[in-house]
């Protein structure tokens, strides 16, 4: 093993070629070619086989690295593909989009002893792709019928997870959702050029042919209540994610040019998609020659500010209140921002929206410095007193964060147990919420997360209800 492992010190870390700014800043594609065969050999074989893998430790889903590291790093591609997609539901996608640098590759031993981390997230993206080439990614195959069924509210990465999980154990999975396409963030929130659309259709597309109903456009709350929906279904799932969004309280902020991250991204991924959009025609969600100021300093926020460049826009700045050590976006976002043409004014905050006829047309700012730690211990920013300044801008995108729906009230469900951040309560290991038979996964449990531990929430409540529906008084009752 250690003639083709262990190359940490011979061989460079080299992630897949990422196409230059310039060339990227006018279309939606991916920004990273796949890696070549012999290079993802090359890169798997730096690592160093860790007797105890922190890598697998930190990765969400546990996923076994360092084995499918070795099986690629010796072509044993096809083992090393069904290694990893037997811990992870869309390995593919999260070899894109996770956040490596905070996961899995973040605590990397080699990386500790100063020779970069092995490109982990670069790898498994590769063996999952070069599976659906290669024919290797087997149709779902739905389990011997128990006779029962499930529903599952909401078709994120959670509740996709879980349906796959149950159907494999041989329930029926009908997938209620609001939206016209499957996919949750996946496919409305997270823009192409960090996960291709094709990518989440054809997984979508595997589990619709598999036998799991789909039912777009049904919005629980409207067409049906949980409780009509509990009637209907042996157990139910609610995965719906959060989609409350932050809201910035300064003067001005109902000023046309004043839009939601979420209402931006959803219409750029549509037009994307081929679908008509009037909004994003009209000019109210498109950001084509405009002076673009994004207030906020997570994913969302960079998501926003990378569209924008895409779009066309004329300038394109963010606006973050701490500094960018402090900031909760990836650090590798920002430096794509940034190699993009983004300005990100760092430790400001918005003061007021300016302009004429209710028409923003720029932002007035606080200058802000870090203070002591609050609370939570992070350091809370304050204001310098006469640091105000102003950027123009037609159009400013609130990017604050999102919290929970009051789905209780949405849902007519006023037995459903909420934390008092809204979130819903769900037992930590049954992951059954205050109502018998119903539960919960993903970030309406957890708040806004990520995918990966969507997906490992959504695997680990499939089999709580497993777990739930095989107990000998709930098989008898049937
Ligand atoms: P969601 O993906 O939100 O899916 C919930 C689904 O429930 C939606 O389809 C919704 O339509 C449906 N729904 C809601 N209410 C109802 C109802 N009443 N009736 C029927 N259906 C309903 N994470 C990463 O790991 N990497 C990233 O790069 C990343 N980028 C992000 C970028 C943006 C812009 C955003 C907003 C988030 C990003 N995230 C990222 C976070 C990630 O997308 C979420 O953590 C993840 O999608 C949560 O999965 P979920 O299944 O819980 O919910
Ligand atoms: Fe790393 Fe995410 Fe893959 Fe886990 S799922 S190995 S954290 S990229
Ligand atoms: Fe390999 Fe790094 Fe994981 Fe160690 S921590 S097993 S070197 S990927």
């Amino acid at each position: 093993m250690a003639e083709r492992m262990l190359k940490f010190t011979a061989v460079e870390r080299e992630t897949p070629a990422k196409r230059p700014a310039a060339a990227r800043g006018g279309d939606f594609h991916e920004i990273y070619a796949d890696f070549i065969d012999a290079k993802a050999a090359e890169q798997a074989s730096r690592c160093s086989q860790c007797g105890v893998p922190f890598c697998q430790t930190h990765c969400p889903l546990h996923n076994n690295i360092p084995d499918w590291l070795r099986m690629t790093a010796e072509g044993r591609l096809q083992e090393a593909y069904a290694l990893s997609q037997a811990t992870n539901s869309m390995p593919e996608i999260c070899g894109r989009i996770c956040p490596q640098d905070r996961l899995c590759e973040g605590s990397c031993t080699i990386e500790q002893s100063g020779h970069g981390t092995v490109t982990i997230g670069a790898v498994e993206r590769y063996l999952t792709d070069k599976a659906w080439e290669e024919g290797w990614v087997q149709p779902l195959c739905a389990g011997p019928d128990r006779g029962r069924s499930v529903g599952i509210v909401g078709a994120g990465p959670a509740g996709l997870a879980a349906a796959e999980r149950l159907r494999e154990a041989g329930y029926a999975v009908t997938v209620y959702d609001r939206h016209d396409r499957a996919g949750g963030l996946l496919i409305y929130g997270i823009p192409g050029f960090k996960l291709e659309k094709d990518v989440v259709e054809r997984r979508t597309r595997r589990l619709a042919e598999g036998g799991i109903e789909f039912r777009q456009n049904f919005e629980v709350g409207r067409d049906a209540t949980l409780a009509e929906l509990r009637a209907q279904h042996d157990a139910v799932l609610i995965a719906t994610g959060v989609y409350a969004a932050r809201d910035m309280v300064v003067p001005g902020v109902g000023s046309a040019g004043v839009i939601p991250a979420l209402d931006y991204l959803l219409a750029s991924n549509r037009v994307g998609l081929g679908d008509a959009v009037p909004a994003y025609q009209s000019g109210e969600l498109n950001a084509a020659g405009k002076s673009v100021v994004v207030v906020g300093g997570g994913d969302t926020a960079m998501d926003c500010v990378r569209t924008a460049v895409r779009q066309g826009a004329k300038s394109v700045t963010c606006l973050y209140r701490r500094d960018r050590a402090n900031m909760p976006g990836s650090a590798r976002e920002v430096a794509h921002a940034e190699e993009e043409g983004v300005t990100f004014e760092w430790l400001a905050a918005p003061r007021a929206v300016l302009g004429e006829a209710e028409r923003a047309a720029g932002l007035r700012a606080a200058r802000m410095r870090l203070g002591p730690p609050d609370a939570t211990g992070r350091q809370a920013p304050e204001e310098v007193e006469g640091g105000d300044f102003e950027l123009a801008a037609d159009l400013v995108i609130k990017a604050l964060g999102f919290d929970p729906e009051d789905l209780p009230a949405l849902f007519g469900a006023e037995d459903l147990a909420v934390t008092r951040w809204g979130t819903l309560k769900a037992d930590f290991k049954t992951m059954m919420t205050s109502i018998p038979g119903v539960f919960a996964a993903g970030d309406i449990v957890r708040g806004a997360s990520l995918v990966v531990w969507a997906i490992r929430d959504g695997r680990d409540a499939a089999d709580a209800i497993h777990t739930y529906l095989s107990q000998p008084a709930r098989m008898a009752a049937e």
